[in-house]
């Protein structure tokens, strides 16, 4: 199975990823966990993002797109992946239906959390204090200033994927302000 899950910084799409992937035994790739995994090892793609994603602006379509195109590669990917956070632009969307060409794949479905916006900022700061109160490292865009940059990105740039998708008739949507069980099942619902 082959999911891209869209919707605005906070949506949840983290955390129903997780949960699709125990489910269907398929993996996360989470372009901004990756990302955060290069800027930790200091790669070369790493230091080009690190500022980038300190401000809340997206990183270069060209490193994202590479990324993904050498992670779809690998082993653990080749029963299936979630998409978290890719495509981000029309561009990353673009270069996706010509890699998956490419790779003779296809996407079971692109499914976009709905959710309220001015319930968004509640969710990332809570992110940040939960993960402070687990002892875990905090996340430096989950912050209140950047989270403003990042959702005007989401605007601005990832938005108009909606109308990409809705446009390839694959584009489905689940009411993302639900509960997170109730997303689950939602999604499950839809993936069959
Ligand atoms: P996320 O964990 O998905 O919220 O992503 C965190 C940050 O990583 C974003 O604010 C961007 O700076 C960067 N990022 C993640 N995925 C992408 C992408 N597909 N295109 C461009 N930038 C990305």
């Amino acid at each position: 199975m082959r999911l891209i899950l869209l919707g605005p910084p906070g949506a949840g799409k983290g955390t129903q990823a997780q949960r699709l992937c125990d489910i269907y035994g398929i993996i996360q790739l989470s372009t901004g966990d990756m990302l955060r995994a290069a800027v930790s090892a200091g790669t070369d793609i790493g230091l080009k993002a690190k500022g980038l994603m300190e401000a809340g602006e997206l990183v270069p379509d060209t490193l994202v797109i590479q990324i993904v195109d050498e992670r779809t590669n690998q082993p653990d990917a080749q029963k299936g992946f979630i998409l978290d956070g890719f495509p981000r632009t029309v561009a990353q969307a673009e270069a996706l239906d010509v890699m998956l060409l490419a790779k003779k794949l296809k996407l079971n479905a692109v499914i976009e959390l709905k959710v309220d916006e001015t319930k968004l900022i509640d969710r990332i700061i809570k992110r940040a204090s939960d993960a402070k109160a687990a002892g875990h490292p905090v996340r430096k865009d989950d912050d209140a200033d950047v989270f403003k940059t990042r959702l005007l990105a989401y605007h601005q740039q990832t938005a108009p994927l909606s109308a990409y998708y809705a446009g390839k008739g694959s584009l489905k949507t689940v009411d993302g302000m639900e509960s997170v069980d109730d997303v689950t099942a939602a999604l499950k619902e839809i993936l069959g």
